[in-house]
């Protein structure tokens, strides 16, 4: 008798290569129903924001048209998931459901219930481990508590044992006898704004081709100099693999072997970062809400609406601040030196909350990952793991001046100021009227007046500090 048919659900695993759930379905016979179901209330705040949601449209249509190769058909759904399953299952005659697992903690809760529900019905359910090196809740220090600072915790990921090889795609995916009927792509309604969307467009390709082919020209221009060419925002020193590795268009473990030689190497640390900040959510869930060290609950947090759009569209006065504001608009993408400056900016100079900058990351990001993005706004804060201590106030200046130093990077994104001689590019406002003049700028017309004085800011903002950690 022919084996029944199993349901492969794809998540942020859209990949056919190294997907243990997918060979898992493979090797168990039957035919094969890969299916994608929308679903976003129910990531509770955190369902895809607007720039991911472009990603993930497209990132769906590769994947689409890989599984057509394959004889197959993407089975594309909307709503409630657990009844979608479940339909699709009587309709397919499927009595299995295999997927891989992911770590935020509302999906957590969701995929127990979906899965004690099903199995609850007599449906066979396996989930897999397979966006990350090694599992939440594996890696725990001496007294068998989670880590809170990073090099300890990355040394012990290092001492593990070697993880096994990336599986293969598959070369066929049998078909059910009848296909159910899936939704069009555009039925999800995922596409932003085309003219936001232009930008965005224009700077990446979305899918299993492109995070691989983003990988190849960073091992080949980058990876040698990657140490101190991923903190230059003026240069490509960096792989640009985060919205790829989000939505699981390559697994860390591709990674890893593609890099067998330099696994200690800085970058991949930098995967051990994103190891980290997903062991930390996992173990600490209500750090996207809350900050992880509970004296800065009562932090005195500012807001200012006028000062909020300042710092949104590009506009404080502070040019790397800007022109990292105005990349990520343009592309969905900020280099992480420029992430740190940008949201120090908001956090120490404007004294905002950092979970408003969190949110607005949220939506303009196509990488915008749960625990990357609250580990990196925590960090910035100075009140989450491993953070930078409250009295390292990032100086929008200094850092353009060491980090782009011939200004490059902010004549690309603020072109106003494009006329500016190196050494008055970063900080306009200290530049001579005749340099202004030549140059073609007038502060307040062409480019804003800073909308702080960083100096001061930085001193008030060093006192809320203070007054806090001495509680
Ligand atoms: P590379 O330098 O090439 O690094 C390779 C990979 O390592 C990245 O793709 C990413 O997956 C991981 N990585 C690198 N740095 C970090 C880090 N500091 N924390 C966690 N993982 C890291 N990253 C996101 O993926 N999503 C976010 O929502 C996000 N929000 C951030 C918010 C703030 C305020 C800050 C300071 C950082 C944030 N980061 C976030 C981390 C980092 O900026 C990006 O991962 C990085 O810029 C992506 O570019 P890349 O792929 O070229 O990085």
């Amino acid at each position: 008798m022919r084996q029944p048919a199993s349901i492969v659900w794809f998540r942020n695993d859209l990949r056919l290569a190294d997907n243990p759930a997918l060979t898992a379905a493979v090797k168990r016979g039957g035919p094969v129903l890969p299916v994608f179901i929308w679903a976003p209330d129910e990531e509770d705040d955190w369902a895809p924001g607007a720039a991911s949601r472009w990603w993930l449209h497209h990132s769906l249509a590769s994947l689409r048209l890989s599984i057509e190769k394959l004889d197959s058909v993407l089975l594309i759904r909307k709503g409630e998931t657990l009844g979608q399953l479940r339909q699709l299952a009587r309709q397919s005659g499927a009595n299995a459901v295999f997927w891989n697992d992911r770590y935020e903690p509302q999906v957590l809760l969701r995929d127990r219930h979906i899965k004690a529900s099903l199995r609850g019905a007599g449906i066979d359910v396996q989930s897999f481990s397979a966006g990350l090196l090694h599992e939440p809740g594996t890696v725990l220090n001496q007294a068998g508590k989670p880590y809170q600072v990073f090099t300890p915790f990355w040394k012990a990921c290092l001492g593990l044992a070697d993880r096994c090889m990336p599986l293969h795609p598959p070369r066929r995916l049998p078909s059910p006898a009848s296909w159910p009927r899936p939704l069009p792509l555009d039925a999800l309604a995922l596409l932003p704004a085309a003219d936001w969307a232009r930008g965005i467009e224009a700077a990446w390709k979305p899918g299993e081709a492109g995070a691989r082919a983003n990988l190849r020209r960073f091992i080949r221009k980058a990876l040698a100099a990657y140490s101190d060419g991923r903190n230059r925002p003026d240069e490509q020193g960096t792989s640009r693999l985060s919205p790829h590795l989000h939505f699981g268009e390559i697994s860390p473990r591709q990674v890893w072997q593609t890099l067998a030689t330099r696994r200690s190497s800085q970058f991949m640390a930098e995967i051990g970062w994103r190891e980290f900040a997903h062991h930390l959510l996992f173990h600490f869930p209500h750090t996207p809400r809350e900050p992880l060290r509970p004296n800065f609950r009562k932090f005195p947090w500012q807001f200012n609406a006028r000062l909020m759009t300042a710092w949104q569209q590009g506009r404080t006065g502070y040019p790397l601040v800007d022109a990292g504001m105005r990349e990520l608009w343009a592309t969905g993408w900020m280099h992480n030196r420029v992430r740190m400056v940008a949201a120090s900016f908001l956090v120490k100079d404007l004294l905002m909350d950092w979970r408003r900058g969190a949110a607005w990351f949220w939506d303009t990001l196509v990488d915008a990952d749960l625990a990357n993005n609250t580990l990196g706004w925590q960090w910035v804060a100075g009140c989450g793991a491993d953070a930078a201590p409250y009295y390292r106030v990032f100086n929008p200046v200094g850092q353009g001046e060491k980090f782009d130093p011939d200004g490059n990077y902010v004549r690309r994104w603020v072109p106003e100021l494009a006329q500016l001689p190196n050494n008055w590019i970063h900080r306009p406002f200290d530049a001579p009227a005749a340099t202004l003049n030549k140059a073609g700028v007038v502060l307040g017309r062409d480019y804003p007046e800073p909308v702080v004085t960083h100096a001061l800011a930085r001193q008030v903002a060093l006192m809320a500090y203070k007054d806090l950690s001495q509680d």
